[in-house]
């Protein structure tokens, strides 16, 4: 079995954390331990600030042109592609995805590196018009140092998503993975550093959320903060951002409706429906985790992917099946909480654990439950499992109000063949991503990415990033007549 002890990245060294503790991780599939990252405390987090201010005040980075950071980042991206295999099977331990779904993983983390390597000369300012005899100039400048908490569930893609605009625009960067996985965003450290990025444009210090996470939120030298977890953790991480007077966005989870009327191609609904919760074990952001179902055909489409449900199976992440386990015991007790809410009378199915998977793993059974009350927990809260609950409507405006009603608008899928109800419902629909015929959890690395309400602000993903991650600054010159 692999083991690694990882080490922190702060100003272009690898070292242990300042105190030498540490924190063991272990295997989802089997419980087993498979090696320890440094537990790092306020002091290293100072330490990590600090090189990223000296980087981006007067260091080597902040002399690079936009076309010498692009090409830097083209650089990791050709190198994440080079180590794609050992990554995947990496991420694949660490987190207990299906390798398959590893490999993706990695291919979309070289993919945002390629993709923010390929924008960062390409963005700039604007003119504007105003009165006789002044030139108005708006400048996109850099923030200076940006502060990133990352979660475990897709630890690669989403450390990618957030470094690579950033560095892009010439910030220098502080990310605290999470502790529960964070050997990719390691390996991804030294993959930074081969490919030439100079000392203190990139920090990584792994630690505890409240101890390395909470000095990182709260402290006074950075100047934006990119959070991606959970809502109660965002809203502390928010606060604390606040109190130093600083900008943040926040990617909090949802809990997505797939919104499926009478007149929707089900045959090819039903692959994506299914695929859209047992992707990572349903730990997705984005996971399709609510059907709502037009009453007219609602037993139809609950049996079918009944049929499907009890055929998936969760395994080791080597056996490459279905779905893993959860990322933790913590993760699997919650979920299985959650499904003792549930009435025996709206189990619909269960896929299986297979038999050689080992005792000490976090696996739940996927789980398909319907007909669940619109205004239910279940309905109502995010489980971050690979369970999917099933709602009947009646028409358009009881699906509206169903897939508007919770505190949550990150993604919607919506399937109907109807295209003027495609687009009433796009209009209606209270969320950041809205999806017709299609679904996309994850991914789509062009695509602007973030939520309203209890699923965060700000926008990642796409071009839009690098206006994230940057300043307008107004210049007014007056040049006479
Ligand atoms: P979390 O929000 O506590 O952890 C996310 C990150 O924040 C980790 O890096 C963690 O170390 C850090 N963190 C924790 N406490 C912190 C603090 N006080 N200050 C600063 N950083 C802190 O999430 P969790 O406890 O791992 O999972 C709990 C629930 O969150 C899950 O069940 C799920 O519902 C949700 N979640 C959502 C996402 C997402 O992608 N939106 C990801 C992970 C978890």
């Amino acid at each position: 079995m692999l083991t690694i002890h990882g080490r922190n990245l702060v100003g272009g060294q690898f070292r242990p954390a300042l105190s030498e503790k540490r924190i063991d991780l272990v295997s989802p599939s089997s419980g087993r331990l498979i090696g320890s990252i440094p537990a790092s405390e306020k002091r290293d987090i100072d330490a990590a600030v600090s090189a990223a201010r000296a980087a981006v005040e007067g260091g080597t980075w902040s002399r690079q042109t936009a076309v010498e950071r692009g090409r830097l980042l083209t650089a990791l991206g050709a190198l994440v592609s080079k180590h794609a295999d050992k990554l995947a099977q990496i991420e694949s331990l660490d987190t207990g995805k299906p390798l398959r779904q590893a490999r993706q993983d990695i291919e979309l983390t070289a993919r945002y590196f390629e993709f923010y390597g390929g924008g960062a000369d390409k963005f700039g300012g604007e003119t504007l018009p105003y009165l006789n005899d002044f030139n108005i100039q708006l400048w996109r400048e850099p923030l200076g140092v940006t502060g990133h908490i990352i979660p475990w569930n897709y630890p690669s893609q989403i450390l990618a998503r957030t470094l690579a605009p950033s560095l892009a625009m010439g910030n220098a960067t502080v990310l605290k993975p999470a502790e529960d996985a964070c050997l990719t965003p390691i390996h991804l450290s030294e993959l930074a550093v081969e490919a030439g990025f100079p000392d203190g444009s990139i920090n990584v210090v792994t630690g505890s959320g409240d101890v390395a996470g909470a000095s990182l939120a709260s402290h006074v030298g950075i100047d934006f903060l990119s959070f991606t977890g959970s809502p109660e953790t965002g809203a502390s991480v928010a606060a604390a951002a606040a109190s130093n007077r600083i900008a943040c966005a926040l990617e909090l989870g949802g809990k997505s409706p797939q919104i499926v009327f009478e007149d929707a191609d089900l045959e090819s609904a039903y692959p994506v429906l299914v695929q859209a919760i047992i992707q990572n074990a349903g730990q997705t952001c984005s996971a399709g985790s609510r059907i709502l179902v037009q009453s007219s055909v609602y037993d139809l489409v609950v049996e079918e992917l009944g049929r499907r449900f009890a055929e998936l199976e969760a395994g080791p992440h080597d056996l490459d099946l279905d779905l893993g386990p959860l990322i933790s015991h913590k993760q699997k007790t919650r979920v299985l909480g959650y499904l003792e809410l549930a009435d025996q009378s709206t189990m619909v199915a269960q896929g299986n654990i297979v038999s050689d998977a080992p005792p000490d793993g976090f696996y739940v059974r996927p789980t398909l439950l319907g007909p669940i009350d619109g205004d239910s927990r279940l309905a109502q809260e995010e489980i971050f499992g690979p369970v999917l609950i099933c709602t009947p409507f009646s028409d358009e405006s009881e699906a509206v109000r169903l897939a508007n009603g919770t505190d949550y608008g990150l993604v919607a899928g919506v399937w109907t063949s109807d295209g003027s109800r495609q687009l009433r419902m796009a209009k209606a629909l209270n969320c950041g991503q809205v999806f017709i015929n299609c679904f996309g959890a994850g991914g789509g690395v062009e695509l602007p990415f973030g939520g309203v309400g209890k699923s965060g602000h700000g926008r990642e993903k796409g071009m839009i990033a690098l206006h994230t991650y940057s300043r307008l600054k107004t210049v007014v010159q007056f040049h006479g007549h």
